[in-house]
């Protein structure tokens, strides 16, 4: 049975200027990270009348893995439902899929299934859902000590919003999946008082999610070599750039949390060494 430990609060100097990181990659090596912490209220949750976990999203997801470690540890089956499995990535499975295929996951390429039998528990993508609620006001606990801004990014929106929603010091965020509009109506969906929603700071530029940008593949090799945190390449770099840039907002000192997502590198930096030959690690 794994615990959900206190994750540590570490200081660092990126460009001439400090940070807090609140290292979520380190809660635990394989069930770590903001999935983690969404997930949490299922860890002790009775999982008797239960024979599968259901899911779907794309085939790289943390979220898919993070479901399958679940799974594994509660002991019952998991089935994952994707539009599209590249071919490439059956062929040489890695990354995510890889390690979510070990732990038993059954993927299907086809849309999930509308009913649901009673002894399937349903878990929507990338685990926007009303129950993530429970872990990460825990998270908010460990950080309402902290007198600092808190800044991370976005994918659903739900982590920043119940860290919000249980915190006293002001979170800010930024939208890498879809827009303001579309980050603003997944806030709507689990709080209608705005007063509880982070601020959404925004770029110049629109990037699109997991897409490969030099610029992002740059500031996360900056980070590395100044820092020597990995952080994740798919929200982070643009969770960076956005803090960077918006720098002169924040009034105290910035904590950022790093959310994990470390296994989703694997297939990223992938990719990023395929797109920049000149990449290497
Ligand atoms: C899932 C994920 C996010 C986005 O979390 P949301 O709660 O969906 O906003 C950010 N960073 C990493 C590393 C993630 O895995």
């Amino acid at each position: 049975m794994i615990e959900i430990k206190k994750s540590p609060v570490q200081k660092i100097i990126f460009r001439d200027k400090n940070y807090l990181i609140k290292r979520d990659d380190l809660l635990d090596s394989r069930f770590s990270g903001n999935k983690a912490r969404k997930l949490h209220y299922f860890l002790n949750y009775d999982f008797n009348n239960f024979t599968k976990i259901i899911s779907h999203g794309s085939a790289q997801s943390n979220a898919m893995y993070s479901l399958s470690e679940l799974a594994k540890i509660k002991g019952v089956g998991f089935e994952y439902y994707v539009d599209h499995i590249a071919e490439y990535l059956k062929q040489n499975p890695h990354g995510n899929y890889k390690h979510a295929l070990e732990n038993g996951m059954k993927i299907q390429e086809k849309h999930f299934p509308k009913n649901l039998k009673d002894e399937e528990l349903f878990i929507p993508e990338g685990g926007h859902f009303v129950e993530a609620e429970f872990g990460l006001k825990i998270l908010a606990d460990e950080l309402k000590e902290i007198d600092a801004d808190i800044f991370l990014p976005s994918g659903t929106g739900t982590t920043a919003l119940f860290l919000q929603k249980h915190l006293k010091q002001k979170v800010y965020t930024c939208a890498c999946v879809g827009d303001e509009t579309y980050l603003k109506k997944q806030f709507l969906e689990l709080e209608s008082d705005e007063k509880y929603h982070p601020s959404i700071l925004t770029l110049d530029k629109k990037y699109h999610f997991g897409k490969l940008y030099r610029e992002f593949f740059e500031i996360w090799i900056e980070l590395k070599n100044e820092t020597k945190i990995e952080f994740d390449l798919l929200y982070d770099p643009q969770g960076w750039m956005t803090l960077l840039k918006h720098q002169s907002k924040f009034k105290k000192e910035i904590l950022y949390i790093h959310q994990g997502g470390l296994i989703g590198n694997e297939s990223m930096l992938l990719r990023y060494k395929r797109k920049f030959s000149e990449v290497n690690r």
